[in-house]
């Protein structure tokens, strides 16, 4: 319960024949919503006529029944639900994005961060360019259309574009007659396809989405690899497969996944278990119960307990029906929020030894409201346990890691950050247990240890497009 936000989560339809691929796509953003609150939208290819709906709001809300059935049947969908790691939370900046080009249309739901997204922006405005939206997926598209006016395919003008691309991107294109996934060569962000009875190719950010809709996982995209689906089946294209070494975000296994998910053959589930018995290993406690502040401490908790022997309990409990905690903006309403979204069960707590585990400490104000409420409830003593190492550098990824000056980590030392938060004792995952949570070096420990895969940006503000705008005025 960090209060980082993941980035976002796109998912794609091919059919053969005409159906219900809004359907199918409402239901793959719904498992996918944990990866983005803020928008959410669809756009569905009726025989080569793009018709959408996007708006601010959760899959629910936005595509209540009636307005999901103003969608047509057809043969290829997109959609994406989006927390907004780059531009504000308008509508505009809404996805998937639509373009009408000189060759036709294009939709694009895009999951990640360009860390190369300025200086793109800045060269295509020279050359008069004008953007609709402040996200930087606007730019991908800009640049796809543009291969296009000289590539002989849309495949070929997308393969073109991503060598001018740097970064994150996990992307699902639609053009008149192709849907098209494509992973960035480092692989920072999940993506991965399936199959329907029905013969249908389903493109999703995670596992779980693919089995939401009834999909057989086939396999993750590959870190570089195109997949291209049409009338003709599916193509892979693997031109950029091994042009950049593997650099898997380590914090989708942590915390931004959900556990059921499989990502590049890795049960997050178990990598948390693991995370959860590293901790234990490293950090061990002397306590009555291990408890996990939920959802994504529960796993680490269990593997606590495997590994130490110390009894698993619920010791506190989420209210399941109010959205996620850290949508609006704003330390008072932080506060306000963990109370009415966490609640101590006191009968497991009371005159306990409690071992807490959470997946992050952030600016540490979530992890003392915590540690407050399992006080109030009577628990005896409070040794808290982290399963990710200290957050010390941002990410340019597609996460709100982005300021190193609101990290707790970076100006405290792991017991001043027990006596703010006001535990008995403190431990961290150590940064070299990071590696074994999927068992091999492919991942990207940036935000730990600052060692970036790509070069990074100087100008990194969610808002920096905003910001040049008025600057501009
Ligand atoms: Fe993931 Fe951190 Fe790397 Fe960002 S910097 S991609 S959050 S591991």
């Amino acid at each position: 319960m960090s209060g980082l936000h993941e980035e976002c989560g796109v998912f794609g339809v091919f059919c053969p024949g005409a159906e219900d691929v809004a359907g199918l796509v409402y239901y793959g953003l719904y498992a996918l919503q944990h990866r983005g609150q803020e928008s959410c939208g669809i756009v569905v290819n009726d025989d080569g006529v793009f018709v959408s709906h996007k708006d601010l709001g959760l899959v629910g809300d936005v595509f209540p029944p009636e307005r999901l059935s103003t969608l047509p049947h057809g043969s290829m969908a997109v959609g994406h639900v989006r927390y907004g790691t780059t531009g504000g939370s308008t509508r505009a900046n809404c996805q998937p994005i639509e373009v009408n080009h000189q060759k036709g249309k294009l939709a694009l739901a895009h999951n990640g961060n360009l860390s190369n997204a300025a200086a793109l922006r800045d060269e295509l405005e020279l050359t008069g360019a004008i953007f609709h939206s402040t996200s930087d997926t606007e730019t991908i598209a800009y640049i796809v259309t543009r291969e296009r006016l000289t590539a002989p395919s849309i495949e070929e003008a997308v393969k073109r574009a991503s060598r001018r691309l740097e970064g994150a991107y996990s992307l699902v294109l639609m053009s008149s007659t192709k849907l098209i996934a494509l992973r960035d060569p480092h692989g920072f962000r999940p993506l991965c396809y399936g199959v329907t009875g029905d013969g249908a190719y389903v493109v999703a950010s995670e596992s779980c989405a693919l089995q939401a809709v009834g999909a057989q996982f086939v396999r993750d995209v590959e870190p570089g690899e195109m997949l291209v689906f049409s009338k003709e089946g599916m193509v892979s294209h693997r031109d950029h497969c091994g042009s950049k070494g593997r650099s898997a975000c380590i914090f989708e296994y942590i915390y931004f996944a959900r556990p059921d998910s499989v990502i590049d053959g890795v049960s997050v589930h178990d990598s948390r278990i693991r995370a959860g018995r590293l901790l234990a290993a490293a950090h061990p406690a002397d306590a009555d119960i291990v408890i996990g502040v939920p959802d994504s401490g529960l796993d680490a908790a269990l593997g606590f307990s495997l590994q130490s022997g110390i009894p698993y309990g619920i010791g506190l409990i989420k209210n399941k029906y109010i959205g996620r905690t850290f949508i609006s903006p704003g330390q008072s309403n932080r506060l306000d929020k963990v109370k009415i979204k966490l609640s101590p069960v006191e009968s497991v707590v009371r005159g306990k030894r409690v071992v807490l585990i959470d997946d992050s400490i952030v600016r540490g104000t979530t992890s003392q409201r915590i540690v407050r409420l399992l006080r109030e409830a009577g628990a005896k003593e409070i040794h808290m346990r982290i399963s990710a190492p200290p957050f010390l550098h941002p990410c340019y990824y597609g996460t709100d890691i982005d300021s190193e000056e609101h990290l707790i980590a970076n100006h405290h030392t792991t017991q001043e950050i027990a006596a703010i938060i006001g535990a008995d004792t403190l431990g961290y995952l150590p940064r070299e247990a990071l590696r074994e949570l999927v068992g091999h070096d492919g991942i990207c420990a940036a935000c730990f240890d600052g060692s970036y895969p790509t070069p990074i940006p100087t100008d990194t503000r969610k808002d920096r497009f905003e910001q040049k705008l008025s600057e501009k005025r």
